[in-house]
């Protein structure tokens, strides 16, 4: 079989994150055959959105490389065994630390360097700082295992947080904070679960340095942009890939 992990962020989503711009390509790839699993530093409530607008069923890898989630029944009980833990209609492998233990960790420091994230934000401000409509900005505050600080009036709260055992990772705009995981964590456990029922050839599509794990552990990785990565092939927009896959 051939998978394909997909970044929503710059790669299927563009400055107005209408699901519209991503249609065409995963409808062509499911169509080629592919196996399209989202792998976003989007909240699952964000990504059901998006599987929902894009009819898709397969598993999908929340909040950069946190969890996966497997749909119940989606494998054979035998493969998923009795790693992870069942929450509503899925079976959830997690890697990343609890929303709970990050939160607590930021609102120590908030006062001290000017902090703000979802956590202590209001939708109003959430819609400010990031640009999402609304209801988009209401499921990104179903936040599960990471936040991300939106404004910062210093500097070195980075050094204190990895100190506590979060993971501090720089994005064009804001900066997100994670357990020790990373997209291609998440991504290596999910295809080892597919290699134990039959062979397969797997790809990535992402744009930035937190997809760059998720690169490591692909056969093909295809990088949208103008960042350098030593196996990615540059493409411009995500649409390429039906060009470059046969
Ligand atoms: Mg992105």
């Amino acid at each position: 079989m051939r998978l394909i992990f997909l970044d929503l962020d710059k790669t299927l989503l563009g400055e107005d994150y209408s699901p519209e711009s991503g249609r065409k390509i995963v409808r062509a790839l499911v169509e080629t055959g592919f196996e399209v699993v989202l792998n976003s530093s989007k909240t699952r409530a964000e990504q059901e959105y998006y599987r929902k607008a894009w009819n898709l069923s397969s598993p999908f890898i929340v909040e950069n490389g946190s969890a996966v989630y497997i749909p119940e029944g989606y494998f054979p009980s035998d493969i998923v065994g009795n790693s992870g833990i069942k929450r509503e209609d899925y079976h959830v492998i997690e890697f990343g630390m609890p929303y709970s233990e990050i939160r607590s960790a930021l609102d120590e420091l908030a006062g001290k360097y000017g902090l703000k994230y979802y956590g202590n934000s209001s939708l109003e401000e959430v819609v400010g700082f990031t640009g999402l409509p609304g209801g988009l900005a209401r499921l990104a505050m179903k936040r599960e295992y990471s936040e991300t600080l939106f404004r910062w009036e210093r500097r070195g709260f980075e050094a204190e947080l990895e100190a506590e055992g979060f993971r501090v990772l720089q994005g064009s705009r804001f900066i997100n904070v994670i357990g020790e995981t990373d997209k291609g964590k998440a991504a290596r456990e999910l295809l080892g679960l597919y290699s134990l029922m039959e062979p397969v050839e797997s790809f990535a599509a992402g744009d930035g340095p937190n997809d760059f794990p998720l690169f490591d552990v692909v056969d093909h990785a295809y990088l949208v942009g103008d960042l350098r990565h030593p196996k990615a092939k540059n493409i411009s927009s995500v649409e390429e890939i039906l060009g470059v896959i046969k």
